[in-house]
């Protein structure tokens, strides 16, 4: 098709993942024009949930928790779509595998494994379908993948492969709703990116792209009458599934064990065939021959899904993705945008991370309107901004702790202090940056906030004054985390956590300086975008 031949639309959204749905709902809600390209033939990206003919469970072969304590945006989110979710299933003893040839240990966990874990009822796929039913008939194209992006001066030409032709599209802006590492390995751009960004999209590893989970379903969760939880880990050198966990659906009676394999992707691929026999096995050491009987296994290899791992995720180290300030800028004059949850500052990897994202991109390309939910403690009051930042600066510690429990919940050993001391920081930062949303909304506009007179050197006015309600809070922060990591029973077997030294801590210091920048960056933009909003309607 001639490229010139086909209309113009305002946004178009390349990928039908979370981020990318969850845009395109916040861009149509707005009155923007919005075409979504999806190259699979189905929505939802890493979202995956099947459905088990023989038990009729739904079951997530792809995301499964979320954490409302620390993530406000998939709370919010579910919240205002109606879409219910439960706990993670937890109650009862855990198992422990370390010796191929004895039996499994059981192990009391009184605080249960999983940490405030919740999940979406009826699956993930439950949070995609509602999203994607907010959206105009004929809007998303599936089985559309993008190979170029060309800037043409007054518009975008994005060459799109469908069905082993080639075709056009015409867009003011496009959001690159998906992992970087496919845009950087799949997509070509005209002109090139800078170097620095290109880096920046090639060193960000997509989470879990590289892993194969598997969901065995049941007649009945008959470890709960065995007094256990479904939690368990296998520890040793042949281990196949390395962590299990109860997977059952809980609107049915029907039970269901979820795992992560341990093998990795090359491992896997030449075990192919008998990966379901490995798997069973597996299950049956753990939980004895009631593992054998009836039992449906569902299962994808991550790694071998196009659309989601990069030959870097596969072939390289497992690497945890890394929040990279480039990601998050617009570039080509504010018309190009990189999503998807590996972009994002906090939740980075999970659904919160792909929510996170999309509402960053919808404010930048309509700034002047409220966008996706707020989380909803903000919603619908005028917020001033010191008082909410006090509030979030005294749930910081709270919050740092669940980070962290998370963390060693998940089974991670190292640089936990810093991990959880900056996932909190970008927590609260991003909570912060929502609260200022609420105030700059017309809800609750303040004209001293929105003036840009005296706008100097690309700093608002209002910016130190806001800023100031954080000042020394790092600190704070850092010093809160050691006192309470130096009495910590769960940190005793990591004493490089308990008292982290100095270059540990250095480390630390200036990860959350990156934090505090990228926050005070964003802050100042959103006042100076409010500001020209105001001057532009008035
Ligand atoms: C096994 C597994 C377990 C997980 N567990 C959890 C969990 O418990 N909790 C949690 O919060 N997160 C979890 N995650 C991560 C979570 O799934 C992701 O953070 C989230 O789904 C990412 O959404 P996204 O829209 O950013 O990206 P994606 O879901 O990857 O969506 C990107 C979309 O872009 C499409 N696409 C790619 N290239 C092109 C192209 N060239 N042209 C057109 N379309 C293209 C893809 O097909 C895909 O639909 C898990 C992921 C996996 C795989």
């Amino acid at each position: 098709m001639a490229e010139a031949a086909t209309r113009i639309t305002d946004v178009a959204i390349v990928g039908a993942g979370l981020c990318g749905l969850a845009l395109a709902r916040a861009l149509h809600a707005q009155g923007l024009s919005v075409t979504v390209i999806e190259a699979r033939d189905r929505l939802g990206g890493r979202a995956l949930t099947r459905h088990c003919d023989r038990t009729a469970q739904a079951l997530d072969l792809g995301p499964t928790w979320f954490w409302p304590d620390t993530e406000p945006r998939m709370a919010a989110t579910l919240a205002g779509l109606g879409l219910p979710s439960a706990p993670q299933h937890d109650p009862g003893d855990a198992l422990w595998l370390t010796d191929p040839d004895r039996a499994p240990e059981r192990r009391v966990e009184p605080d249960g494994v999983h940490a405030g874990a919740r999940r979406i009822e009826g699956g993930a796929a439950r949070l995609v379908d509602a999203l994607a039913a907010t959206l105009p008939a004929g809007c998303v194209r599936t089985g559309h993948a993008l190979r170029r992006v060309c800037d043409r001066g007054h518009h975008l030409a994005l060459e799109i492969e469908s069905g082993g032709r080639m075709q056009w599209l015409r867009t003011r802006h496009v959001a690159l709703a998906l992992p970087p590492r496919l845009v950087h390995e799949r997509i070509a751009f005209e002109p090139p990116l800078p170097p620095a960004l290109v880096d920046a999209l090639a060193s960000t590893a997509t989470w879990m792209a590289a892993q194969a989970k598997a969901v065995t379903s049941y007649a009945q969760p008959f470890w709960r009458a065995a007094g256990q939880s479904g939690n368990a880990f296998v520890r040793h050198a042949q281990a196949v599934l390395g962590e299990v966990f109860d997977a059952s659906d809980p609107r049915t009676g029907a039970g269901a064990l979820g795992g992560f394999v341990a093998l990795d992707a090359a491992q896997r691929a030449s075990f192919r065939r008998g990966m379901p026999m490995l798997i069973e096995s597996q299950l049956a050491q753990l939980h004895g021959a009631a593992a054998l009987q009836d039992g449906v296994l569902h299962f994808v290899d991550w790694a071998e899904e196009a659309w989601t791992c990069a030959n870097a995720d596969r072939d390289g180290p497992p690497t945890l993705p890394q929040s990279v300030p480039a990601l998050r800028c617009a570039h080509w004059s504010g018309r190009l945008h990189f999503g998807g949850s590996e972009s994002a500052a906090h939740g980075t990897g999970h659904m919160e991370g792909a929510l996170e994202a999309a509402a960053r991109i919808a404010r930048a390309l309509a700034p002047q309107r409220a966008v996706i939910e707020a989380p909803s403690r903000n919603a619908g009051a005028p917020v001033d901004f010191a008082a909410a930042a006090t509030e979030l600066r005294m749930q910081a510690p709270s919050h740092y702790r669940r980070h962290l429990t998370r963390l060693m919940a998940e089974q991670q050993i190292e640089q936990l202090t810093q991990r959880a001391l900056l996932a909190t920081a970008e927590q609260v930062y991003s909570e912060a940056l929502v609260a200022l949303d609420v105030l700059l909304d017309g809800r609750a506009i303040d004209a001293s906030l929105t003036h840009a007179g005296a706008v100097q050197g690309g700093r608002h006015p209002s910016t130190p004054a806001l800023l100031a309600s954080f000042e020394g809070w790092n600190g704070q922060l850092l010093s809160a985390a050691l006192a309470f990591n130096a009495g910590s029973c769960a940190l005793s077997n990591f004493p490089g956590e308990a008292q982290p030294d100095s270059v540990q801590q250095r480390a630390i210091a200036l990860d959350l300086a990156a934090a505090w920048r990228e926050f005070a960056v964003e802050l100042n933009a959103r006042l100076l975008a409010a500001s020209f909003e105001t001057e532009a309607s008035s």
